[in-house]
Order: structure tokens, then sequence, then C-alpha cells
């Protein structure tokens, strides 16, 4: 098994705040952090980009 994040949630912590945050890995629309704004992960084609830093993929 891969452990790819994108059909997973995955624990982030914004680069700016630092706020931890649980998103979902197949973004389908563009996640910001809920503290102050910041774009957390983006839909780039199919692929999620993201733009924090991941933590921990949840099972
Ligand atoms: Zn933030």
């Amino acid at each position: 098994m891969k452990r790819e994040p994108e059909s997973r949630f995955v624990k982030v912590r914004c680069n700016k705040c630092k706020n931890e945050q649980i998103i979902f890995g197949k973004a389908s629309t563009v996640v910001k952090c809920l503290v102050c704004g910041k774009i957390l992960a983006e839909p780039t084609g199919g692929k999620t980009r993201f733009k924090a830093r991941i933590l921990e993929v949840l099972e």
C-alpha cells in the first residue's frame, strides 16, 4: 500500500501562524487556514498541492 496523502485526512501546520488543522488530502477546492486565511492546499489538475507542512497522515 502506498501512503498517498490524497485519499486521506492529513494534519498540516500553517507556515504563517502555526495553526494545526486537519484537512482532506484530496482537495477539490482551495483550503485556507481557519486562523489567518493562508492557503494550505489547492487542487492542481487532480492532484493536491500542499502549501503547508504535513505533520501527519491520518489512517
Ligand atoms: Zn494560519
